[in-house]
């Protein structure tokens, strides 16, 4: 096969879709941007937790089975990910324990934990003592839980590492530049063009450019915009979690490092890149409130990234419906990108390589936003 295949942004989505097309053969040119538009991947947790979004909006329902489809897809894409690139990308399939520290918060938690059962979600509701077996540390002051067993976590910057690398060893090619328009001939999508005037050619164009991909001239608008999110990394003292716990106003998950990465807040209308104090102490107290080893933890690491949000939550996927030929899109997938990353690759990748659409990706195309 002698296709050239560009994708535009090298986050999680982009590198993701970059390694499956690679492995059929296709040379692929992967073009980012680099510091001039920081990525949100290294920003993530890293939690693969469909069970713990919330089911609202008008296409939840696709959006929670292509997320358990992508969970379960994660075991053995890492595991493959990490022979090809020969690098570890923390994958720690342990488990996610939600839990509630008062009676409204547990019974908000119990809600959330019958949708998702009702759903046929693998979740479990424990009491407050059930909890602290499962995690010793947790505070006295949980009441209840909800363990979902089968999910879990990856470290995004290490995966997105081993990602760089197998693209690499499967010939593929990085160029840091900043796309500014697609470049067409006729009906045809024929490459990109640069912001300093230069054009890359080839037969087929994906954009992977997360949240600033709504100022790339697409020929179609694409309603993506960010929504920031701080986070901070402590040094665990001592014993540190092992499962993945999400408390009122923070969740807490242990890195094989030694880290406790605590996220994160949703703040709108603020696409700069500092994290707030007072959010950060927030998100700190909040981690202590449920696992009080934590509030001796040394600070490490605080940051900010820009969720790649669109208006219904769930991700653009796919050509472009009256778009340029040869045009894709890989977009918006706000709180849940590294959740995503495998099952985005694996519907995508077909698509572009022969045509045929996944019925997987009939749900989020760019067509539902039209009217
Ligand atoms: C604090 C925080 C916590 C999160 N936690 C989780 C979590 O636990 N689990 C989870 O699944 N998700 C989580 N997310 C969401 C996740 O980070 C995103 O959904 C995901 O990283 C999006 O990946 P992406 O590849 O689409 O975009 P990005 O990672 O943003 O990558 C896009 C790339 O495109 C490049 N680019 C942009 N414009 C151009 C251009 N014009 N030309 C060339 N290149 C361009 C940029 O330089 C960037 O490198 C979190 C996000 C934040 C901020």
């Amino acid at each position: 096969m002698n296709e050239r295949i560009i994708i535009v942004g090298g986050g999680i989505i982009g590198l993701a879709l970059a390694w499956r097309l690679s492995q059929s053969g296709v040379a692929v040119t992967v073009i980012d941007a680099g510091a001039a538009v920081p990525p949100a991947t290294p920003a993530a947790a890293g939690m693969l937790a469909p069970s713990f979004e919330e089911l609202a909006g008008p296409i939840s329902g696709a959006l929670y089975d292509f997320s358990v489809a992508s969970l379960k897809r994660w075991r053995s894409f890492a595991a493959e990910l990490e022979a090809e690139s020969g690098e570890a990308i923390d994958y720690r399939p342990f488990g996610i324990l939600g839990v509630a520290m008062d009676e409204s918060g547990a019974a908000a938690l119990r809600e959330a934990f019958e949708a998702v059962t009702a759903l046929g979600g693998a979740v479990e509701w424990l009491t407050g003592d059930e909890t602290r077996a499962i995690e010793a540390g947790l505070s006295d002051r949980v009441l209840a839980g909800v363990f979902a067993r089968e999910e879990g976590q990856v470290d995004p910057r290490r995966a997105t590492r081993a990602l760089r690398e197998a693209v690499s060893r499967r010939g593929g090619a990085f160029i840091n530049a900043r796309i500014r328009r697609i470049v067409r001939r006729g009906a045809d999508a024929i490459g990109v063009e640069t912001a300093g005037g230069d054009r890359i050619e080839g037969d087929r164009v994906v954009i992977a450019a997360g949240a600033a991909a709504a100022a790339i001239e697409l020929g179609a608008a694409a309603p993506v915009y960010p929504i920031k999110g701080e986070a901070v990394a402590l040094r665990a003292r001592g014993d540190n979690l092992r499962c993945v716990v999400r408390a009122p106003g923070a969740y807490l998950c242990p890195k094989a490092d030694g880290r406790l990465v605590i996220g994160a807040t949703e703040v709108e209308e603020d696409a700069s890149l500092e994290p707030a104090p007072a959010a950060i102490e927030g998100l700190k107290r909040a981690g202590a409130a449920a696992f009080p080893a934590s509030g001796a933890y040394r600070e490490v690491e605080r940051w900010a990234g820009l969720r790649p949000a669109t208006p219904d939550a769930a991700p653009i996927l796919g050509p472009v419906p009256d778009g340029p030929e040869g045009l894709f899109l890989a977009l918006g997938h706000y709180r849940n990108g590294i959740l995503l990353a495998p099952e985005t690759a694996a519907a995508l990748a077909p698509a572009i390589l022969g045509g045929e659409i996944s019925p997987l990706l009939g749900a989020f195309s760019l067509a539902r936003f039209k009217n």
